[in-house]
Parts: structure tokens; sequence; C-alpha cells
């Protein structure tokens, strides 16, 4: 039977490229639901290809411009960030790809899961902001899961067929556009420094969490709770080759790892078609011309967002989401020239201090918590 996909965030980096593979796979995948932000005007070219049933616009200024450009095509209409939720529960729909980007992923993956539907997440900031609930939730439901997240996925490929729990997961990690780059240089660095990422063409936001390398921390966290391991036990290896996307370490100290093109459209298809594999017609990748492949310990006095992420993690409680409303915007204050590239570190430093701790959050809490800590996260921002 065909997976009856919804797309969430159709037109970000993650979005096209799952329309990639739904293009190259018509027997295997429909898409059912395509959901953007913004971005209309592509929404309704996707519209238009893939006949969708229907589509969600959450900013619903847009509502009217897209209805009218799609008029003339079977696809309903629906706006607002609400309708992301209440689209996802739709009875045609077995699979749910979240590619949203930042806390807007939260309530559709928990919607998805209790309408039990499978999930493939690339919105890592889900697991961030509130790992502890969502896979309780996902083990409640019976819903797998399955990643996205490159590094994720490689873990998830080195532990298919393993009877045997893994001892510990290294994460590896580009280093980002700044890995050379002195503490200085680094702490005023440009917007159009941070966004020339050496390795992958990215939506914004994840291309300068690579920068402070809060992204790798990020993937920590994802680890910790889609693989249940416990924080000491997950490692990051600076690996500026992009060939091997991760390992994990089993009892016997063997080391598996997943190798390949750093291309994102090879997790999201295994993310879509586990446990089968399927055709990809792109070029190989030729291990004889990977050259030397080079693995080190991190630098969290360069990068001290990746420790700033260990700590929070270790902490619990309500301390990651507040970590993750601190990023989101220090990110867009950032982008906007409105601080520097140093600054970003200090507003999650200063919103972890500031916010109230609170040990065993629920949804509500978690909402108001993220509600809290961008205020300020805001607050710290307007004072420079
Ligand atoms: P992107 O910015 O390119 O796309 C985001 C999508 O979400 C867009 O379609 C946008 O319209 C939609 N969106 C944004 N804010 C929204 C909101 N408030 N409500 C509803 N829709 C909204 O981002 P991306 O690079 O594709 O990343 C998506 C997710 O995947 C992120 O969590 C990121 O960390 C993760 N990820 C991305 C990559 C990558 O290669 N791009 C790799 C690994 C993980
Ligand atoms: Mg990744």
């Amino acid at each position: 039977m065909k997976q009856q996909i919804a797309l969430l965030g159709s037109t970000g980096s993650i979005g096209r490229q799952t329309l990639d593979i739904i293009r190259l796979h018509p027997e295997q995948f429909e898409a059912v639901t395509l959901t953007s932000n913004n971005n209309w005007e592509m929404l309704a070219n996707q519209a238009a290809e893939f006949l969708p049933d229907s589509v969600v616009i959450a900013n619903k200024e847009h509502y009217r411009k897209l209805s009218e450009a799609i008029a003339h095509l079977p696809v309903k209409v629906y706006a607002g960030e609400d309708a992301l939720c209440q689209i996802v529960a739709n009875s045609n729909i077995t699979t749910v790809v979240n590619a949203l980007v930042g806390y807007a992923g939260l309530e559709p993956t928990l919607c998805a899961i209790e309408a039990g539907k499978k999930v493939a997440l690339a919105n890592k900031e889900t697991l961030v902001v509130a790992g502890d609930l969502v896979m309780k939730a996902a083990l409640d439901k019976q819903v797998p899961i399955v990643p996205i997240d490159s590094e994720h996925s490689a873990i998830f490929q080195c532990l298919a067929g393993e009877a045997s729990a893994p001892t510990r997961l290294i994460l590896t990690a580009s280093g980002g556009p700044f890995l050379h780059m002195t503490a200085d240089d680094i702490e005023n660095a440009s917007v159009e420094q941070a966004l020339a990422h050496p390795h992958w063409t990215m939506g914004q936001k994840i291309t300068i969490d690579s920068a402070t390398m809060l992204n790798k921390g990020f993937e920590v966290i994802e680890a910790r709770w889609l693989f249940g391991m416990q924080p000491e036990h997950i490692e990051v290896a600076i690996h500026p080759q992009c060939v091997v996307h991760s390992l994990v370490e089993f009892p016997d100290g063997a080391l598996k790892a997943q190798l390949g093109t750093p291309d994102m459209r090879i997790p999201i298809q295994y993310a879509l078609s586990f446990p089968q594999r399927l055709e990809l017609p792109y070029p190989k990748f030729d291990i004889t011309q990977a050259g030397n492949l080079t693995f080190s310990k991190p630098d969290t006095d360069r990068f001290p967002a990746l420790r700033i992420a260990y700590e929070s993690l270790l902490r619990g409680g309500n301390s990651c989401c507040v970590l993750n409303a601190a990023n989101e915007a220090a990110v867009e204050a950032f982008l906007s020239r409105k601080i520097t590239f140093g600054d970003i570190r200090r507003t999650l430093e200063h919103t972890l201090d500031k916010s109230i701790f609170i040990a065993r959050p629920s949804l509500d809490d978690y909402r108001a918590s993220n509600t809290e800590a961008r205020r300020i996260a805001q607050q710290f921002i307007d004072s420079k």
C-alpha cells in the first residue's frame, strides 16, 4: 500500500528534498497534504504538480492569495498553525513528515502521535523542547518516530538488526564554517560568513546553529531521547570531511558507522522506506576518492554553545526548552543584524540564568516556558 504523506514544511530545504523522493517513487509515496508558513507561491506550484487533497498556509495573511492561485485545482486550502494539528489527524494520512523549523514543530508532532501516525522527524526542536513527553506519548501510542537528521539516521541504520543495546553513540560534526577560526574572529563573524556552510545547503536557522555548533548540541539532546541514551554516553567527534555520518559502539567494543555522500535525500528516503531500501538514482559514493578521514574532539572554548547544550541536558526539566527558545530569538536577531555572533551565546546564558526552573514540566509548562524564555531573551537582545 502507498504511504499517504502529510509533509509539514514542504517549501523548506528538507520539504523540497522530501518531494524529490516522492517524485522518484510515485508507486510508493503520495503527498496528501503540503504546508508552508509564508511561501504561498511555491506551495501553489507544489499543489499544481502533486495534486494533494489539501494544503495549509500557516500564516493566515496569505490564505486569499493562495486560494485564488489554486482555485482551478481540486485541492482544499486551510490556514493557520492550528490547521496543521487538525490535518495530520486526517484518516487518509499514514505518515507525517515533520520538516518544520523551530518550536512550531512540537505540537504537530504530538498531534500526529496522538492520531497514531508514523512520524518521520526532521524537526529536531520537537525533541529538544519536550523529548521526554514526546517519546512517552509515542511509546503509549506505539507510534514509530523515525529520524531524518543525518546523524540519527546513521545511528538508526547502525542499530538495525542488533539485539544488544549500544554502549556509546558518537555523533560526527563537520565543525561548520568557523572550525579553523580564532575565538576573536568567531565573536564578530558576519551573517554572510555564518551562512556559508562548507558542506550542507540548509535552511537559515539550522545553518546558524551549525556555525555556533548548538546544532550539534541539539543533536546530542535529540539522540538522548530517540535512543534512550544517557548524556555521558553520547559523544561528538569533529569530522570535517562529512563522510562518516555517525557511529555506534557495542559492548564488545565494536564500532559501526554509516558512510556516504552528504545528501539529505538518503536519510529522508530511508525514514520513509524503512525497513526496506529503495533505489536512489544519484551518483554513488566513491570511497577511493574520500582521501583522509579525520576525527577529533570539539573545542568547547571556541564553541561554548555545545557545552551549554550538554549542561542544559544534564540539568533537565525545562532547561532545553528554555535553551531552544533563547536560541530562536537570538538567531532571528543575529540574522536581522541586531546582535553580534558572540551575542548569541550571551543570549543563551542570560536566558538560562534568568528563567524559572521547572523540574517535571507538563506540556502546558513547556508552552509557558517557551513564551517566557523568548520574552527574557528578547529583552536582553533589545538592551544591546
Ligand atoms: P527551512 O527553513 O528550509 O524550512 C522550514 C519549513 O517550515 C518551511 O516550509 C516553512 O514554510 C515552514 N515553517 C517555518 N516556520 C513555520 C511556522 N511557524 N509554522 C508553520 N510552518 C513553518 O528549514 P529546514 O532546513 O528544511 O529544516 C527543517 C527542520 O529539519 C529543522 O528542524 C532542522 O533543524 C532539521 N534539519 C534540517 C536539515 C537540512 O539539511 N536542511 C538537516 C537535518 C535536520
Ligand atoms: Mg544533523
